[in-house]
């Protein structure tokens, strides 16, 4: 009876494989054809700068469209993407709509995330080139976020491309600090402009003093690799106070902004002027 009850089970987890299997096929037939209907759009969430919380910088975050209406975010998705290689065709759109978007918003950073699987492909920077000189982007107003898995998947590669694309003036940023293994060799050895400290180590910073420490030393750390630190996640002032306090240089988070279409980012950063919000010049 146990041998027909494990064979049984066998049955049942291959059945759920394969459901599993066919639906992120369908997805990712889905998903093609969204991209070419145009039911893909990149969103803008606005970094401030810690102390004068002026926007400096929007990241480019991507919502998929339905038809019916729902709104589908990039945790479900991308992973589909990434596993079909529609994420470089993906990527590739997000590059040229963010820099498309943000040409005229002069003065603040664009910052695109980037998959392990774009940066293995050693065509990327050569595509990303193109995309600069055919938007006519100042590269130097453009960071690319990446993970630490991008970069210990192949890091031979990884390199090689890293180097190309700062060579035209791009800022490396490394994400989601704070998640990995990334030691003190890796962030030396990838020289990133800037890193971003996870969303989980500011929140559980507030009530751990573990994290906290954490938070504290890979901040240091970070400065004195003469590297820029973000906060990411930010929802509470009691977490903006503390992560200001322990010196991060910008704040990304609920508090501040949420993503917002590019109609409704672009009214916002209009009414900005370099000498502060419009109340305080007709003061
Ligand atoms: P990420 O790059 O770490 O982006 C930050 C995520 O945190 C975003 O989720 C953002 O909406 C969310 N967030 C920002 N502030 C707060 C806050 O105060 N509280 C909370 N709870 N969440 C906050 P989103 O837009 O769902 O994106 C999730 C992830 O999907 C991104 O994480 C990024 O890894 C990936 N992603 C998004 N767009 C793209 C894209 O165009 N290309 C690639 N390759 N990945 C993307
Ligand atoms: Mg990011
Ligand atoms: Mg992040
Ligand atoms: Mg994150």
């Amino acid at each position: 009876a146990s041998k027909r009850g494990g064979k049984m089970r066998c049955t049942w987890f291959k059945q759920a494989f394969d459901r599993n299997l066919e639906a992120i096929r369908d997805m990712d037939t889905e998903l093609r054809k969204a991209l070419l209907d145009g039911e893909l759009a990149v969103h803008y969430q606005p970094l401030v700068d810690a102390q004068s919380h002026q926007v400096v910088a929007v990241e480019s975050l991507l919502r998929w469209h339905r038809p019916d209406g729902k709104v589908i975010g990039p945790n479900i998705f991308i992973p589909v993407a990434e596993e079909s290689g529609l994420i470089n065709a993906i990527g590739l759109f997000v590059l040229r709509q963010s820099c498309r978007d943000a040409l005229e918003w002069s003065g603040i950073k664009l910052s695109v995330n980037i998959s392990a699987a774009q940066l293995r492909n050693p065509e990327f920077p050569i595509q990303l080139g193109q995309i600069l000189e055919e938007t006519g982007f100042e590269p130097e107003r453009l960071e690319l976020e990446i993970t630490e898995t991008c970069l210990v998947l192949d890091p031979v590669v990884a390199e090689r491309s890293l180097d190309i694309i700062r060579g035209f003036g791009v800022n490396v940023v490394l994400d989601d600090f704070g998640t990995g293994y990334a030691s003190i060799g890796f962030l030396r050895q990838f020289r990133f402009e800037k890193l971003k400290l996870d969303r989980s180590l500011v929140v559980d910073s507030e009530g751990d003093e573990g994290s906290r420490a954490m938070m504290l030393s890979s901040i240091s750390m970070a400065q004195a690799l003469k590297m820029h630190v973000t906060a990411e996640g930010v929802e509470t002032q009691a977490q903006a106070d503390l992560v200001r306090a322990a010196g991060c240089d910008q704040i990304q988070g609920w508090l501040y902004f949420k993503a917002m279409p590019r109609e409704e980012i672009a009214q916002h950063l209009s009414q900005l002027t370099p000498e502060g919000p419009p109340e305080r010049k007709q003061a």
